[in-house]
């Protein structure tokens, strides 16, 4: 068999623990086989991150930058047991964390849809994808408890030397509690640019909700922002046949329990942050979930949504099969693959990502599942395959469909 040439480098980072396990498996099975691929490696497992002080992860966002595409596996974010676990020298910072600030990028979640797994919502027929502005608003925010009777104020004092500007928030009478919080102009262009450019590349309708008619300044300044970077870019819009639709969130929420899907709803940081595990849980499970961190300026870095499946791993060092889904990770490299064709313009190297995700669908349709989603699918499977057993069934439907 010829394997299908890929014309640019592909940037991939390499994970922990079980996703870890899994990634050299998909590797080794579904895409060295098939592709003739440069594969720009960069181990992010924690051990190297650690003796390189965490210089690797850089190393891996500033090739993202260069080359356009990324593919990423699960990876540790260290908490003190994990510093204890793994020896490491300190409590290094998120990977995803690092990479998405230097490539100031947004991350869009969505979910992989399969015929015999029904969604919560019966309308939800195609892939709902949540994009949420992951900076600012109360996730950097100061906030504290009032002990009693009090006047509190915000107090803006430019950096020109003008006046400063004063704001009453609330004259307690009693205990309570207060919070301020901020975004930026920048930070939301950026989310905009990254929500237009992302619904552009899967060619899906816009909705942006915010509640402007209460947050005059603060949400109002978000859906202007959307409006003008929408009307900035119309032509391209346009010309992919994409609409951008602005809501009241609470309208969005309702219709969104109507809708069938096949949309990308934008959300501010908390409205993301909740909407996106109602929209998972929704559609079935963590191991279906795949994750795309989009730039501005169109660079993709795409990763399964869930976490390195830490208990699992745990059983695979004691020596006992496990069953876990590796659908989100195989979606994240054909993601990648489809992404690094399109803009290489092979359709040959696109063909074969659609083919792999095709023979995901295609055991997954004929029931055969990991253990997580044997209650999900119906009708219900007899059993369940190990981890290398669906890997295995995927390889052969692969190899039947390619050649
Ligand atoms: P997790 O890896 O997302 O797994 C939590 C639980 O969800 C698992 O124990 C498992 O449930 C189920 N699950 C998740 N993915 C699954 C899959 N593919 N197949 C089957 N079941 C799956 O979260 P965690 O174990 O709490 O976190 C482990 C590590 O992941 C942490 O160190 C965290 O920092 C890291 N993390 C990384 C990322 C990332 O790199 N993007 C994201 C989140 C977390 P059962 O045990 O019930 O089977
Ligand atoms: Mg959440």
């Amino acid at each position: 068999m010829t394997k299908i040439h890929v014309k640019s480098p592909l940037v991939e980072m390499d994970g922990d623990e079980m996703t870890r396990i899994i990634w050299a498996q998909i590797k080794k099975t579904l895409i060295l086989p098939f592709l003739d691929i440069d594969l720009r490696y960069y181990d992010l497992g924690v051990t190297c991150r650690d003796q390189t002080d965490d210089k690797v992860t850089v190393k891996a966002a500033e090739a993202i930058h260069e080359f356009g595409v990324g593919v990423k596996c699960a990876t540790i974010t260290p908490d003190q047991d994990r510093i204890q676990e793994y020896q490491l020298k300190k409590a290094w910072a998120s990977p995803n964390g690092t990479i998405r600030s230097i490539l100031d990028g947004t991350v869009f979640r969505k979910p992989i849809v399969v015929k015999n797994i029904v969604p919560g919502v019966i309308s939800w027929k195609k892939p709902i994808i949540i994009g949420r502005h992951a900076y600012g608003d109360i996730y950097k925010s100061a906030d504290f408890s009032i002990p009693g009777p009090g006047k509190t104020e915000l107090v803006y004092t430019p950096t020109n030397g003008d006046e400063p500007v004063r704001m009453t928030v609330q004259d307690f009478k009693g205990p309570g509690v207060l919070m301020g919080m901020h975004n930026t102009d920048a930070s939301i262009r950026s989310f905009a640019r990254a929500c237009i450019t992302y619904a552009i590349s899967e060619k899906v309708n816009i909705w942006f909700g915010a509640k402007d008619t209460i947050s005059k300044h603060y949400h109002s300044r978000f859906k202007d922002i959307f409006n003008a970077e929408v009307e900035a870019r119309k032509a391209d819009l346009e010309k992919a046949g994409v609409t951008y639709r602005y809501m009241l969130i609470d309208d969005a929420v309702a219709q969104i329990m109507k809708h069938e899907g096949g949309i990308l709803w934008a959300c501010k940081n908390y409205d993301g942050d909740v909407m996106s595990d109602m929209i998972a849980s929704g559609f079935g499970s963590l191991g279906m979930m795949t994750s795309v961190l989009v730039s501005p300026d169109g660079k993709f870095e795409y990763e399964a949504a869930h976490g390195t499946v830490r208990r699992h791993y745990y059983e695979h060092l004691k020596g006992n099969p496990t069953s876990t889904n590796s659908v989100a990770s195989i979606f994240a490299w054909t993601g990648a693959i489809r992404k690094r064709g399109e803009l290489d313009g092979t359709p040959d190297v696109m063909a074969f990502a659609d083919a792999l995700e095709q023979a995901v669908i295609t055991c997954i349709e004929s029931g055969i599942v990991t253990k997580d989603l044997v209650n999900l699918v119906s009708p219900k499977p007899k059993g369940y395959e190990t981890t290398d057993g669906f890997l295995a069934q995927v390889a052969e439907h692969l190899h039947v469909s390619v050649g």
